[in-house]
């Protein structure tokens, strides 16, 4: 096995972003200790870079909280206590039998997350399907990646974060970015945006904030909070106005345009200023940097998709891509960001309550015959769609006549109470459980809740492959073995298959998971059946849609460019307009909150909180206010004060930025306690991709030191 000898070097990737940036990892031995580092690689994607979390990596190897043995609860107000993997094990199986006996296998519930490797992602589906037969499994890449993956779906008929390479990114001569920071939440890609400057460029922003990225832009569009389908509706208004239609592309590649012509005709600019905050000569701006530019891409993140609009706001920028011609070209395109590690590979395998591996879905008959068919079952055993995950969470512990509810949860790779929005009411539902199971390398704040944790291997103990944000298929090898007492999740999933009595259908080898995994996808939109293991190794990662039979040599790096994976082979133009966010500021909470990321931190913040230096970088939560509004609250810089919304309030430190709008307060979402960001949040969902609200609400700021 590699990796195990002194100065034994062992290329993989980093554990975090869905950049996947390689990395080596670096075994020392010196006076009789183990030490492990991070040093440079040469991949592909980050060219040798890294940011401060995956230079830090190998500190979340030694860290002395690692959890290494089973923990009970004998008692629901009892203390958490070690136990055997078999007393574990054995506690789990006897409530999900008991609990499926009185009330139905849809109580049990899976929450599953985008940081899973492909094959356990997988796995998870598999085993919510053919082993306990529920519907009910989601994940949290619901909170992220479903609005821009529902816009890609219904627009080009298929859903890769980036349908081109990054490289393509470097060459753009007009980039508009709406609601993305990646200066902090995927710091290694700047490189590409910096590259794009560098040979002349130009960056637009769409943020409520002068993030660190929008700081470098050539304009930036301070959009005021949940206005965004407005904003691409002005925009695309002007686009026609200023004659920059791409008549021919919409003619020989698109349908649907008329409809969204005689959409956009109203958003006049002037007119959308008073919905966007966007001054109308900035539009017209904006507009004319995308229409004169021969290569031009549009980008959207989390600041349009968290939304209960996120389908449509994403939609209007898809419009305006199109209408543009930019989209199926070299160094043009439509592009979403994705966020967590396998944000992209952990949507395609099945996680999903409503879908199957390769984005197969779970109502059609076919797409159910083909998994039931590689799974080894009869398709009429397979459960139909489930809970999408804010549903599956309002439906924890519920006992309403007519309304189903989740008696036993399995947690894999989440930290729920503290990601999920509207977190109070969450968390009040995992203590409702019958049972509550954590799988978890560290005690996290949902572990801690936990009737049962369970001990599990870290990134560079354990081998897997994930899909980086431009769908490229990667290996992260394992470096190190896990310590005693603790199991990976494939081994878990296998361990509790067994003792379910569907063992059979179950491995805890990655390799073989991920050769049946291609056999799941094949023919499917995600499709990996040309992708083996050692192509992945040999090649520095394969692309996929890789067929079988019509591999070339890098799967396909690039799609759209000669027709678009719909029934016609074009893209679908989509009419929609402005929606009001589901709150909005009035007398009593009189100002917009967002919700976001900072360098130094990831996600909830349950493994890069236990990194010394990246929790020295930023120990704890904030919020920025302008100086304009601190003051008429009597705030300085440093104090303490309180947020409060409808669903809760979260205590944290006051930070005067000039960055940010009057009206809008930002507060990170990295910190479970009282400065919880999602104390705060809103979970109002959009009404296609089931995403929640996490970036604006309605919020009232106090002072902490008044009562
Ligand atoms: Fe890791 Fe993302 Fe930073 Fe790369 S950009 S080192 S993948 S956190």
């Amino acid at each position: 096995m590699a990796g195990t000898h002194a100065g034994t070097r062992t290329d993989t990737h980093c554990p975090y972003c869905a950049f996947q940036c390689g990395m080596t990892l670096v075994r020392e031995d010196a006076c009789g200790e183990v030490r492990y580092t991070v040093a440079a690689r040469d991949f592909p994607t980050n060219r040798g870079g890294l940011c401060r979390k995956g230079w830090t990596a190998a500190d979340l190897l030694s860290a002395p909280d690692r959890l290494t043995t089973p923990l009970m609860r004998d008692s629901k107000d009892g203390p958490l206590r070690p136990a055997s993997w078999n007393e574990a094990l054995d506690r789990i199986t006897d409530a999900i039998g008991r609990t499926q006996r009185e009330h139905g296998p849809a109580a049990v519930g899976i929450f599953g997350g985008g940081g899973l490797t492909n094959e356990k992602s997988y796995m998870l589906g598999k085993f919510a399907r053919v082993a306990l037969r529920t519907p009910n499994i989601d994940y949290n890449g619901r909170f992220c990646m479903a609005s821009a993956a529902a816009a890609g779906m219904k627009a080009f008929g298929i859903d890769r974060g980036l349908p081109f390479p990054l490289e393509d990114i470097g060459r753009a001569e007009v980039i508009l970015l709406v609601g993305g920071n990646p200066a902090e939440s995927l710091p290694v890609m700047m490189q590409y945006f910096e590259e794009q400057k560098r040979r002349g460029g130009r960056l637009i922003v769409v943020d409520p904030r002068v993030t660190p990225t929008a700081a470098l832009a050539d304009l930036h569009l301070q959009i005021t909070p949940g206005t965004d389908a407005a904003l691409g509706n002005a925009l695309l208004n002007s686009v026609i106005r200023q004659g920059y239609l791409d008549l021919d592309f919409i003619g020989l590649r698109t349908v649907g345009f008329e409809q969204v012509r005689r959409t956009v005709g109203s958003y006049w600019p002037d007119r959308s200023e008073r919905i966007t905050g966007v001054p109308a000569d900035r539009i017209n701006e904006a507009a004319r940097m995308l229409g004169t530019a021969g290569t031009a891409m549009v980008l959207t993140a989390r600041g349009p998709e968290q939304q209960s609009s996120g389908v449509d706001n994403v939609l209007s920028f898809i419009n305006l891509a199109l209408a543009l011609g930019k989209v199926g070209k070299p160094f043009c395109g439509f592009g979403t960001l994705t966020g967590q590690g396998n944000g992209q590979g952990g949507r395609e395998h099945g996680q999903k309550a409503d879908q199957l591996p390769g984005y197969r879905k779970l109502d059609n008959p076919e797409h159910r015959a083909h998994a039931a068919s590689v799974w080894g079952v009869e398709e009429a055993s397979l459960p139909g769609p489930g809970l999408s995950a804010c549903e599956l969470l309002a439906a924890l512990g519920r006992e309403e006549p007519g309304k189903p509810g989740i008696r036993v949860l399995l947690v894999m790779a989440s930290n729920i109470a503290v990601s999920a929005p509207d977190a109070a009411q969450v968390r009040q539902g995992l203590r409702a459980l019958d049972l509550l199971v954590v799988s978890d390398m560290f005690l996290s704040e949902t572990a801690g809740m936990a009737d049962v944790v369970l001990p599990i291997a870290q990134w560079a103990e354990e081998e897997g492959t994930m899909t980086n944000l431009e769908g490229r298929v990667q290996l992260r090898r394992r470096a190190k073995p896990a310590p005693d007492g603790v199991r990976t999740d494939l081994q878990v999933i296998k361990a509790l298959a067994d003792r379910l009595g569907r063992g059979a259908h179950f491995t805890d080898d990655a390799r073989e998971a991920f050769g049946e995994l291609r056999r799941a996808s094949s023919g499917g939109l995600a499709d990996y059946s040309g992708i083996t293991w050692e192509r992945v190794v040999a090649e520095d990662g394969v692309f996929w849609p890789c067929p079988d039979d019509a591999a070339g040599p890098a799967g396909t790096p690039r799609l759209f460019l000669d027709r678009f994976p719909t029934p016609d082979g074009r893209a679908r133009f989509s009419p929609v307009g402005h929606r009001p966010p589901d709150e909005e500021p009035d007398q009593h909470y009189p100002l917009y909150l967002t919700t976001g990321r900072v360098l130094s931190q990831y996600q909830s913040g349950a493994q890069t909180r236990r990194v010394p230096a990246l929790l020295e970088a930023e120990p704890e939560a904030f919020v920025e206010i302008h100086p304009g509004m601190a003051r008429s609250f009597g705030i300085r810089n440093g104090d303490r004060v309180r947020l409060v919304t409808r669903r809760g309030d979260a205590v944290v430190k006051a930070r005067l930025v000039t960055t940010i709008r009057m009206d809008t307060l930002f507060v990170p979402f990295h910190w479970g306690g009282a400065g919880c960001a999602n104390l705060l949040t809103n979970a109002a969902l959009d009404p296609v991709s089931r995403i929640p609200e996490f970036k604006v609400c309605a919020v009232r700021l106090e002072r902490a030191d008044l009562p």
